[in-house]
């Protein structure tokens, strides 16, 4: 039989039949299978070992194998296997209280299983609570070019890179999109600064132009991470909240990548001072990936305003496995050992000391900018300084392989439209040895150096 035929040949090709993985980009390139895992370093089946410079997808920030994990979510499925928040237990009691504590004032948390449900759930709240507030028109969400907030369809109609969305459109309705902080190639002049705050300025002239009596809700990460590691100065953070709060407008911070210690801060956020979101949305790094969680934590003064009129003001969103009792159990677990193993000044050490020395990469004439924050660095590729044009996709492609063959795995990513997703990413696990980053530098570096 053909089909059966064609199956043989492709298996023969050690080809599976799993559709996500990334090897579909190049059919000749053989399929990565990883079978252990090691601190931040994992094996494929063929022994070879591989540092992973990129915490899986940004995630792994306790690194592989903490058995304190594994045993934290052992000891929860075989106490209490699944219970629904239609009722509660008490991991998700337990991690609300956790998470208000981490954000410093009091939140109340709707838990799902991913950033992008996390950010589903907080434009579904955005929309009901000015619903109920005597704003039923403000219903629209503004997010910035280049962000990536998640895969699912209102979601993706926050992520603003357009080769992600062309093939889905139309997506949902409401959704703006506006420019963003990225000085390094802003359209406007002066110092970094200087040019982050025009773009605070364009959203105040976006709010301005669609009637502020229509937006609900303004979603940002700290540091936009999947759009090519763009950091603005904090001063643009401020006054983007401040714009925000003059126009009744719910701030949505997504710390899905930022969080938990990914930046030398509990959260990205709070590198900024004085700024207090309205929402703060978490996957990734809440559970260290070691089970999925998302979250959307929401200012206490935002949740009252759905136990006022009975029954008709409540949430209407439900999740099975949102805030599976296992789930929260191993991100308590994972929070416990941030806290006990000062992972957060280790990164802040450790960035300043180790990290930072790719900085020195500067010199070379393909690199444009050099970017980090904590654990969190992106360098930015480019064919010559002045022009500042891409460095060509096949360029890049040599970079990462050479990297791969010695056995660091690294991403690139930017605006994904062919040709512009020229910014080299690291992002190791928090817990990286000193030894491991000395290995990811090195190897970069010299991957870098080759071209
Ligand atoms: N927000 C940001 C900033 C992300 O980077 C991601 C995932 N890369 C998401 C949301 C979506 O998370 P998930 O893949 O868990 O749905």
């Amino acid at each position: 039989m053909k089909v059966k035929k064609e199956m043989n040949g492709r298996l023969e090709k050690k080809e599976s039949l799993l559709w996500n993985a990334m090897h579909r980009f190049n059919p000749e390139a053989e399929q990565l299978v990883a079978v252990k895992g090691e601190g931040s370093w994992f094996t494929d089946e063929s022994g070879k070992r591989y540092m992973d410079g990129v915490s899986g997808l940004w995630c792994l920030n306790l690194g592989h194998g903490r058995e304190e994990i594994a045993e934290a979510a052992a000891e929860q499925m075989k106490n209490l296997s699944y219970f629904p928040l239609t009722m509660s237990h008490q991991p998700a009691i337990k991690l609300a209280a956790k998470i208000s504590e981490l954000l410093g004032e009091e939140y109340r948390t709707f838990f799902a299983n991913s950033g992008s449900e996390a950010n589903e759930t907080a434009f579904k709240i955005a929309r009901q609570y000015h619903n109920q507030t005597g704003n039923p028109q403000k219903y629209k969400i503004i997010s910035r070019y280049r962000a990536y907030h998640g895969s699912t369809l209102g979601a993706l109609s926050a992520t603003a890179q357009a080769n992600r969305r062309v093939k889905y459109d139309p997506t949902v309705p409401g959704f703006l999109h506006v420019y963003p902080p990225y000085s390094y190639r802003s359209i406007f002049n002066g110092s970094a600064e200087e040019s982050d705050l025009k773009a605070a300025q364009l959203l105040e002239e976006m709010i301005n132009w669609e009637g502020e009596e229509t937006i609900a809700a303004f979603i940002m990460e700290p540091f936009i991470s999947g759009g090519g590691v763009i950091i603005p100065s904090m001063k643009y953070i401020q006054r983007v909240s401040e714009i925000c709060k003059q126009h009744n407008i719910l701030l949505i911070m997504d710390e899905v990548v930022s969080g938990y210690g990914r930046t030398g801060k509990m959260f990205g956020f709070q590198q900024a001072a004085g700024v207090q979101p309205d929402m703060v949305t978490m996957a990734k790094g809440l559970t260290s990936g070691y089970l999925p969680l998302g979250a959307t934590a929401v200012k206490s003064e935002i949740y009252d305003v759905f136990q006022k009129d009975g029954k008709d003001s409540h949430f209407r969103h439900v999740s099975t496995y949102g805030g599976h009792p296992a789930a929260c159990a191993v991100a308590l677990k994972n929070i416990e050992i941030i806290e006990n193993e000062n992972i957060i000044e280790r990164v802040n050490n450790l960035a300043q000391s180790k990290l930072a020395e790719l900085h020195q990469l500067i010199d070379h004439k393909n690199v444009g900018e050099v970017r980090q924050t904590g654990f969190l660095l992106g360098i930015e590729m480019v064919e010559d300084k002045e022009s500042k044009t891409p460095l060509a996709d096949e360029k890049l492609a040599k970079i990462i392989g050479l990297c791969k063959e010695k056995g660091l795995i690294i991403g690139k990513n930017g605006d994904t439209v062919p040709g512009h997703n020229n910014v080299i990413i690291a992002a190791p696990p928090l817990t990286s040895t000193e030894e491991d980053l000395d290995f990811l530098i090195d190897t970069l570096q010299s991957a870098i150096r080759s071209l």
